[in-house]
């Protein structure tokens, strides 16, 4: 039976909302019979959800759809792509493209395939203990580099029952972890006079929930009922992930960025007085035009003073009709490269040394993944991964109460809390 159920592979690019959004179509797909897996041999059809905020994801976007037409297999490509740049995912035989704007009905328009269902399922291949839920959508900023808004739209939010759907759908899987996502997080219930900190209260109020994840957030929504939610509502996991893009304020005004560094550490120093176990990652881009070693050097400075948990490092690359690409001054990759490795470093040191400071804590982390016998990886609610001994009992998806005992680079090493 199942050997007669077509098989459908969906491969995600980029961001966090883009994740949602394929984990959302794979859900349906399952209830609706399909068997939905990662592996291509074989597979009816396959999804690209394709990103375009780097050079990068572009590229591997681009590489996606074309492993999978290499292997014979037709192509539906959606996202981010295909909006700024179809003609890079030109329509060849086997290949749909299908813009952003008509994502929400990608389960109809695979059902006019004819393809063969089932009993669905998602191949239980990992534990579905996080869901990664999208509550917002599109942008209204400019920042000089982003290409989202032109991708994605303008800024909204999605209905409060879509939402509650994909909760109900990601609940009944398992889930216990819940990560809130949007392109502008912050944004959500603006038009409508809600807010997130009223999504967050009422949502973690029910009893099926068991914590709620934010996933980035822009600094200056780090504020009022957002900022008391996180830090007192016990369901609210304490770590917050802020896009600083720079430490430098000639860069950050070049970037169109609306806040100054010394503000960033004001916001930072706040969350800390209210929330001392916070976890604060960032995210920063290296080599925007204009950026010389002084200003480099500033934003490593603010890096050592911020101490952040985790860094990622994007190294900035030109997006067409953006207002960054026409600038002058555009540093050389060889210049971006030696930068980001110089981040990526003192972001690796940082994040070991908040690892170090979990030692003899008891915490709570979600179980991502588990072996009978071998043991299991969880993460915490302040953004550690810890890897957990092989212990009696069979660990299953959900939340577990860990003591974390020692450190493996940036791993924590946690014991369960019987
Ligand atoms: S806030 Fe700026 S970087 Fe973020 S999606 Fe909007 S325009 Fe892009």
């Amino acid at each position: 039976m199942r050997d007669e159920v077509d098989k459908i592979v969906i491969i995600t690019v980029g961001c966090k909302v883009n994740q949602a959004e394929s984990e959302e179509l794979a859900l349906r797909l399952a209830e609706e019979g399909y068997r939905v897996t990662r592996d291509m041999e074989g597979a009816a059809l396959c999804v690209v959800n394709t990103c375009a905020v780097t050079s990068e994801g572009e590229h591997k976007s681009r590489k996606a759809v074309s492993k999978a037409m290499r292997a014979g297999v037709p192509v539906i490509a959606t996202g981010c792509s295909v909006r700024t740049d179809p003609g890079s995912l030109q329509a060849a035989r086997g290949l749909q493209l299908v813009p952003n704007t008509d994502k929400d009905r990608l389960a109809s328009i695979i059902a006019e395939r004819g393809l063969k269902t089932g009993p669905g399922d998602m191949g239980n291949d990992v534990l579905r203990t996080r869901a990664v839920i999208k509550v917002q959508d599109g942008c209204d900023r400019g920042c000089a580099y982003c290409i989202v808004p032109r991708a994605r739209g303008r800024s909204r939010s999605l209905p409060r029952d879509q939402i509650e759907a994909a909760v109900d759908r990601a609940v009944r899987r398992g889930a216990a972890e819940l990560v809130l996502t949007g392109v502008n997080l912050g944004d959500y219930g603006r038009e409508s006079g809600s807010s997130l900190s009223r999504l967050i209260h009422e949502m973690t109020a029910r009893p099926d929930i068991g914590r709620v994840r934010l996933s980035s957030l822009e600094i200056d929504h780090v504020r009022g009922e957002l900022l008391e939610e996180v830090a007192c509502n016990p369901k609210v996991c304490k770590h917050l992930h802020l896009p600083l893009q720079s430490g430098d304020d000639r860069i950050l005004e070049a970037m169109r960025r609306p806040y100054a560094a010394q503000e960033v550490m004001e916001v930072v120093s706040r969350l800390r007085q209210a929330v001392p176990e916070i976890a604060v990652t960032v995210d920063i881009m290296v080599g925007f035009p204009g950026e010389g070693e002084a200003e480099f050097s500033n934003t490593l400075r603010v890096i050592e003073e911020l101490q952040p948990a985790k860094m990622h490092v994007f190294q900035y690359s030109p997006r067409p009709g953006t207002k960054a690409a026409g600038l002058a001054v555009q540093v050389d990759a060889a210049e971006k490269k030696e930068r980001a490795r110089r981040s990526r470093n003192l972001g690796l040191l940082l994040q070991q040394r908040f690892v170090k400071a979990q030692v003899g804590t008891r915490t709570e982390v979600a179980i991502l993944e588990a072996r009978y016998g071998e043991g299991a990886v969880g993460l915490t609610g302040n953004y550690v991964r810890v890897l957990l001994e092989p212990c009696k009992q069979e660990l299953t998806a959900g939340l577990a109460n860990v003591y974390i005992k020692g450190t493996r680079g940036c791993l924590a090493l946690g014991d369960m809390d019987n």
